[in-house]
């Protein structure tokens, strides 16, 4: 139904003398479309063609063919139709008890007394129907007493079509670990936490134009007038939040596409919203975010990655590159060993490096079957270089988390061990830092069976992230790989030295040999050799390579 005050509203005559009919036009055209109808087919027809957009019905009752009985036995069977609300015209004071069975709203007896009591029935009669439409679309959250979502879309179109140039801003906002909320005060004061905001945020809307709703659980939308400072706005609603219920850890999160595209459907804009607000996700140190055009370019980059990722793979679009490292303990660097790293080669993108797709094959467990291609990959190409060149380096692999936790794990290493016809110690295998902070009984377990049949472990990134030094002390590995951060600084920075030559001299006393990623320069080289560090990796040497680059580091030997 359109907005009462702008859309003139059509009235169906149905009478099968021209004067009744005639006279009931003259009363009522200047102030509704009317439609008439001489008998009841006619009628039904009409009411099919123009269905709710009708208001009202006028209804004679006798007429030859299809009369008005019949007409309200017809709509009373059709859900959509009998929503129109029908008056019938009669003379009859019998009939108005059958016509009010059959659902009709009211009745207005012939002949007809005055103009205006005619028009004040239809009035009144329009006006309630609609009233009750309204009622029953007027979905309301019944914890909040916010607008249920449906209604909540209906009322931003409703805006937009009175508003459209203003500048408007559609909001998210939910509340960080609602679960932990409800499992540790309960759902009493969990449901208290969503009718607080629901308040907060009405008395926003005081203040500025626009509306809200409980979208779901703990999840709130609001369209309002652009604000220059949406912090303050979070703010505001989640400090009187957590006043009330006095629950200090109490964070909510806001996502804002601010001053919307008009031209965009109303849904995508709080997609918009959504995907801001989930940016922050799991993020302590942020509480809102904005939606910017880069960020919504970025991750659809990455679902197409993602969803290309078997396709690229049985095409052969990932290849595996190596990069030398260089034993430094002697008068000049020896070559000692290499990396393997992946790189994706795109049809359309052209070399895509690691780090733009690892994390995200780290989130969905793609890796898994990534890492698999690449040691065999490796397995075979340290088949062929001991086949050209008799002995060989060993080749690291990166085994990222997921497989530690892969209880298949050794059985698989094996099996493409076996398969290439290599040793278990040609291949290394590069464990990261954070999987051994992660899970530290089950990983010492799974690196003490690797070690115990032939495969040589090294901790990777070390210094990167949640690495205790203590943490060394109980973990079996044959090799420390330190981070780039630990590298980066060491020439210029005292104190970056400092941390290196104490990581040092607590690997030493275990016993452990330490391998320096990132080295780029000469000076870092010589500062590393010493302070004792055993092996290097870096641009200093060579980046990675692909494999046909790499046989100069190998027939050179
Ligand atoms: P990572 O294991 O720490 O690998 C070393 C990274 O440092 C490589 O980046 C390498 O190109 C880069 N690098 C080497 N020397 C230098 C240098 O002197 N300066 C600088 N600035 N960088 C240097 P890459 O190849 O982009 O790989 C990034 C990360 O992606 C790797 O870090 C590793 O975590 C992951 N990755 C690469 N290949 C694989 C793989 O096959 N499996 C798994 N699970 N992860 C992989
Ligand atoms: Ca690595
Ligand atoms: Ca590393």
């Amino acid at each position: 139904m359109e907005d009462f005050d702008f859309v003139t509203r059509i009235v169906l005559v149905v009478d099968d003398e021209p004067v009744n009919r005639e006279l009931l036009v003259g009363m009522l055209e200047d102030g509704y479309s009317v439609l008439q109808a001489d008998d009841g087919n006619e009628a039904m027809s009409l009411i099919e063609q123009y269905g709710e957009d009708i208001s009202l019905v006028l209804l004679d009752l006798y007429m030859p063919n299809f009369n008005g009985y019949e007409v309200l036995q017809k709509l009373s069977e059709n859900d959509l139709l009998k929503r129109i609300p029908v008056i019938v015209l009669t003379s009859d004071s019998d009939a108005e008890v059958k016509s009010l069975e059959l659902g009709a709203a009211d009745f207005i007896s012939k002949p007809y007394s005055s103009v205006e009591i005619v028009r004040a029935r239809v009035r009144r009669i329009i006006k309630m129907h609609e009233d009750a439409a309204a009622l029953r679309s007027m979905g309301k959250d019944p914890l909040t007493d916010l607008y249920s979502t449906g209604y909540f879309f209906r009322r931003v179109e409703r805006i937009e079509k009175f508003a459209s140039n203003r500048a408007m801003d559609a909001i998210v906002l939910n509340v960080d670990k609602y679960h932990q909320i409800n499992s540790l005060y309960g759902r009493t004061r969990g449901d208290a936490v969503l009718k607080d905001i629901a308040d907060s945020l009405r008395l926003e809307l005081e203040s500025c134009f626009g509306v809200a709703c409980r979208e779901h659980a703990d999840n709130f939308y609001a369209y309002v007038e652009h604000q220059d400072d949406a912090a303050a706005f979070l703010n505001r609603v989640a400090s009187s939040v957590r006043k009330r219920e006095g629950i200090k850890t109490l964070r909510l999160r806001m996502g804002v596409y601010p001053e919307v595209d008009h031209t965009l459907p109303i849904e995508e804009r709080f997609v918009r919203a959504e995907h801001a607000c989930q940016s922050i996700c799991g993020n302590y140190a942020r509480k809102f975010a904005v939606y910017d055009a880069d960020m919504f370019r970025k991750e659809a980059f990455a679902h197409k990655l993602v969803d290309e990722f078997e396709d690229a793979l049985t095409q052969g679009q990932f290849r595996v590159w190596y990069q030398p490292q260089h034993d430094i303990r002697g008068d000049t660097p020896v070559r000692s060993g290499a990396e393997a790293l992946v790189r994706w080669i795109h049809p359309d993108f052209g070399m895509i490096r690691p780090d733009a797709f690892i994390p995200l094959f780290e989130e969905n467990g793609l890796i898994a079957k990534l890492d698999h291609f690449v040691w065999r990959t490796v397995a075979l190409q340290i088949r062929q270089w001991k086949d050209d060149f008799g002995d060989t380096l060993p080749v690291s692999v990166n085994v990222s988390r997921i497989n530690t936790l892969d209880p298949r794990l050794e059985n698989d290493l094996q099996d493409i061990v076996r398969d290439c016809g290599i040793e278990n110690n040609d291949l290394v295998l590069e464990v990261t830092e954070s999987a051994y902070a992660d899970s530290m009984g089950q990983l010492v377990e799974t690196v003490n069976d690797l070690r115990r049949v032939g495969f040589h472990v090294e901790m990777d990134d070390f210094g990167s992230g949640y690495s205790s030094l203590s943490m060394l002390t109980t973990l079996p590995i044959d090799a420390l790989k330190l981070d780039r951060s630990l590298v980066r600084g060491i020439v210029e920075h005292k104190k970056d030295l400092y941390v290196l030559k104490l990581v040092l001299d607590i690997a030493k006393s275990l016993g452990l040999p330490v391998v320096a990623e990132g080295v780029e320069t000469k000076a870092q080289l010589d500062l590393l050799k010493k302070v004792g560090c055993d092996r290097v990796q870096g641009y200093f040497f060579s980046r990675p390579v692909p494999a046909d680059d790499f046989v100069r580091f190998l027939s050179s030997r």
